[in-house]
């Protein structure tokens, strides 16, 4: 194996004006000194306490800069995109990264890797066999997975000793739970949401159709998964980014199947859970929780579309009916009559008519995944603004007489930043 780094380079003095060029934003610095919210010309916009960055994603970022830095000549491979956020990896392409799988993989494979190249581990990790090919290549690792997912790994790991089926609250073509199953051992299983939940309680209580099982689970489970003889000893661990809420009712509702099977006394035995996820996940969720107890008329969540977190953030106000837009970026308001949006539980982009109501007032939420940069917030917020009708000028006036921005990212060290 060659070098392995999983701290960063001390240069983070170095790449501070470049992070704060990138992502920063005088408008969110006067949201916040506003108590998080400002009106102007009748419009409200209201931002969640806890948004964006979270601490997993700024040392991500922050690394793959200070990595960029110290190795100026040599080529920077990072194996998935480094976090869910298209303008973050566009920006990374940019400098010269590149990309080993994703939608910025321009046809580079494993086989190019040689000693004399830097491969980055992204924020939420990477599948065991990836990182053993790595180690076999000699080259220089440089490793930005997030302290909270390997909390996770720690977890499964256990129950994989054990001898426990992992069952994982997660989805299971999303990277960190990809990446976390490759760590359960011989028996897992990956459940996304309270249907799939009630139905391995019903399998386990004797009520299911094993074809069916099979059928329904099949990208879920690892080789040579058996229900029938795999749900008797259960551990149960969660994708980070999962609606907390959820992840809590799905620890429920199984030890519940097991305390209707088994009993309490061997349900101690059969049964283990851990709550993982993570604190800047329950945060973000949090804040818009705590947004709801006045709702907002309406929601605008910023994120990528693949970002679980985000999509999780817009579920929120949905669930409370509040019209919510998870958008990717301020470019997707096209109008104050349309634009473009991820539904709840939709796959694909959809174009939305008449979003943003006719009348004298309006409050808005606004709130962004744990990947999006505070650029992207401050851009939407100057445009709702601007579709509203109001001249963005004095604000931006009032933004410029702001002192220096708040320094972007403001918690990252050298260190690695463990759970949290
Ligand atoms: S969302 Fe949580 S687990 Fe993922 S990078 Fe951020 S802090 Fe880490």
């Amino acid at each position: 194996m060659g070098e392995y780094h999983r701290k960063g380079f001390g240069l983070k003095e170095t790449v501070k004006p470049m992070l704060e060029a990138a992502y920063a934003s005088r408008v969110v610095d006067l949201l916040r000194m506003k108590g998080y919210q400002i009106t102007r010309g009748g419009l409200t916009v209201r931002l969640a306490k806890e948004f964006g960055f979270c601490y997993g994603v700024e040392r991500a970022v922050d690394m793959a800069y200070q990595t960029r830095h110290r190795y100026p000549d040599k080529r920077i491979f990072i194996t998935n995109e480094i976090i869910h956020n298209q303008s973050v990896n566009k920006s990374l392409r940019d400098m010269g990264f590149l990309f080993l799988s994703g939608g910025y993989n321009n046809g580079e494979t494993y086989s190019d890797i040689t000693k004399d190249d830097v491969v980055i581990l992204p924020a939420f990790g990477a599948p065991v066999k990836e990182i053993e090919i790595l180690k076999e290549k000699n080259c220089i690792l440089v490793d930005t997975t997030c302290g909270a997912v390997v909390k996770v790994w720690t977890s499964v790991e256990k129950y994989a000793r054990d001898q426990y089926t992992s069952i994982i609250h997660g989805k299971y073509n999303h990277e960190e739970t990809i990446a976390t199953s490759s760590r359960a051992g011989a028996r897992y299983l990956i459940v996304r949401d309270l249907d799939e939940a009630d139905y391995v309680c019903e399998y386990i209580l004797g009520n299911g159709n094993r074809e069916h099982f099979l059928a329904k689970f099949a990208k879920a489970f690892s080789a040579n998964f058996d229900p029938d003889k795999d749900l008797g000893l259960l551990g149960l661990a969660n994708q980070t980014t999962m609606l907390s809420t959820e992840s809590m009712e799905i620890g429920t509702r199984l030890r519940g199947a097991f305390m209707k099977k088994y009993g309490p006394d061997e349900t101690k035995q059969r049964f283990r859970s851990f709550d993982t996820i993570c604190s800047a996940t329950q945060d973000r969720q949090d804040a818009v929780n705590a947004m709801m107890q006045t709702p907002p008329e309406l929601m605008i969540v910023i994120g990528g579309y693949n970002s679980s977190n985000t999509t999780h953030l817009a579920e929120i106000g949905h669930h409370r009916s509040v019209p919510s837009y998870h958008i990717d970026d301020a470019g997707c308001m096209i109008s104050r009559s349309q634009i473009r949006n991820l539904p709840v539980g939709a796959h694909t982009e959809i174009m939305s008519e008449n979003w943003m109501p006719q009348k004298e007032t309006l409050t808005i939420g606004v709130t962004a995944g744990a990947s999006t940069p505070n650029n992207k917030i401050g851009d939407t917020i100057l445009r709702l603004f601007d579709l509203w009708g109001e001249d963005t000028r004095e604000l931006i006036a009032e933004i410029e007489r702001l002192g220096p921005v708040t320094p972007v990212p403001a918690s990252v060290d050298d260190h690695e930043h463990d759970e949290h």
